[in-house]
């Protein structure tokens, strides 16, 4: 009997990975993910799905498959897809990100559902600081693992192997089957500080002599040949911005991304600043530092502030803040202390957290923002632009870009894919699944809601 994989999500679009694999009997997904532009065509603002309906409203418009056997209960009650006991053996995450773990709550309890250490983790700081919106859905069993700590599930033996990414705790897996070996690199990168994790990946996968590589594709969409700006490009470029600055720095980064913390971090410290950090992401750090362990202490470090947002009607004092808030209070700053001193200070900075610049009042300031730039230059976003350029203005702060992907380059890709050497190669997380083929002789591209045997 063959081995099938089945892409509900993830092929010919990036991200939104969903990917059913059958062989013998064992059936396993790799990811759960939600697209990064789910339900856009009939959502928008107020006009949402209530959760409470369960999938239905999904269903109505086929925006998730119906498969038998693999919701919960509660999520099919008013639906017409009649809810039998689930007949998956579990599903493999890959990394926390939303477009890989999004669908997870529509499971069935009962699915076990296999995620690294470093992804609960995260998971866990979320669900602290996110309460109402943060969910993975309830699972009856968790496992977790760690790079090179191999499991069975029924035939197949799954290692998984670290990677590179613009979060941690990222995975790749190499799955052994009857069939041979299939290898699936999640989401991953080459050009940051771990870098050697993703070699590891690749040096594993190769060994595995593969039969099929599933191979993320996110900048296949990029030119050929255009540059490649590592993490180190980007400390040096934030750096070089803030010691030209007259004013305040501001920055803007994923508040999971580790890696730019790190680079934002170093260059602050270079020209004697202090990174200022909310009290999210203060504990971001601080609970990711068992896992990171080149990351400071924020309670304590000289080189750290915690940014402590003016709240009700007491000045800073501690009934004001949350348990979780009030252990960063030694490391306190505010915006009086920082409008006094703006050439002290790199300030993270949300979109949402701009009314911090009217206590501020920053003059000669300067902004970098340091994020993917869907948000900035991604079609129906001109609003969000126009009232970001309306703060920018009022303010009179100068606004620059610096950003390294969490993906690998085109090179990098082809680099990988000749090293693997697998004997089909599939294209997943890529809006160009075509451009492989000038890397691979033997390229097998999948189409959404379609089975392949392999
Ligand atoms: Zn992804
Ligand atoms: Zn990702």
């Amino acid at each position: 009997m063959s081995l099938s994989l089945t892409f509900y999500g993830g092929a010919g679009e990036i991200g939104g990975n969903k990917i059913l694999l059958q062989e013998k009997g064992a059936k396993i997904y790799l990811d759960f993910g939600e697209e990064f532009n789910f339900g856009e065509e009939y959502f928008w603002e107020y006009l949402q799905p209530r959760s409470a309906n369960g999938l239905e409203v999904y269903f109505e418009f086929g925006l998730v498959p119906q498969v038998p056997k693999l919701y919960s209960k509660r999520m099919l009650e008013r639906t017409k897809l009649k809810y039998r006991k689930p007949d998956v053996d579990g599903v493999l995450i890959s990394h926390i990100h939303s477009d890989h773990t999004g669908h997870l709550p529509f499971l069935d309890e009962g699915i076990p559902i296999h995620m690294g250490h470093g992804t609960h983790k995260i998971a866990e700081i979320y669900r602290k600081l996110y309460p109402s919106f943060f969910t993975l859905g309830e699972h009856e069993s968790i496992r977790h693992f760690r790079s090179g700590e191999r499991f069975g599930i029924r035939h197949l033996e799954v290692e998984p192997v670290h990677v590179e990414h613009s979060v941690p705790g990222a995975y790749g897996f190499v799955i052994g089957a009857g069939r041979g070996n299939i290898a699936y690199t999640g989401d991953f990168r080459m050009h940051g500080p771990r870098r050697d994790m993703s070699e590891e990946f690749v040096r594993k996968a190769a060994d595995a002599q593969p039969v099929a590589l599933l191979c993320e594709g996110t900048r296949m969409e990029s030119e050929e040949g255009a540059h490649n700006y590592t993490e180190e490009e980007v400390e040096g470029k934030v750096s070089e911005i803030i010691s030209k600055s007259r004013g305040m720095v501001f920055g803007y980064f994923s508040m999971s991304n580790m890696d730019r913390f790190m680079s934002f971090y170093r260059a602050a410290k270079e020209n004697g600043r202090r990174l200022a950090i909310g009290t999210r992401l203060a504990y971001m750090v601080k609970e990711m530092r068992e896992k990171v362990p080149v990351l400071p202490d924020v309670a304590k470090d000289g080189n750290i502030a915690v940014y402590f947002r003016l709240n009700k009607s007491c000045r800073f004092c501690e009934k004001d803040y949350k348990p979780w808030e009030r252990e960063f209070m030694g490391n306190m700053a505010t915006y009086e202390e920082m409008a006094k001193n703006p050439k002290g200070y790199v300030l993270h900075l949300n979109f949402n957290q701009l009314i911090e610049l009217v206590y501020l009042q920053p003059k000669k300031a300067d902004f970098i923002y340091s994020s993917s730039e869907h948000f900035l230059e991604g079609e129906g976003n001109e609003e969000e632009k126009k009232r970001w350029e309306a703060w920018m203005g009022h303010f009179g702060i100068k606004f620059h870009k610096a950003h390294c992907s969490g993906h690998a380059s085109r090179e990098d890709l082809q680099r990988v894919i000749e090293e693997i050497n697998p004997e089909i190669l599939i294209p997943v997380h890529t809006s160009k699944p075509e451009e492989f083929r000038k890397f691979h002789r033997n390229v097998k591209i999948p189409e959404k809601g379609k089975t392949m045997k392999i």
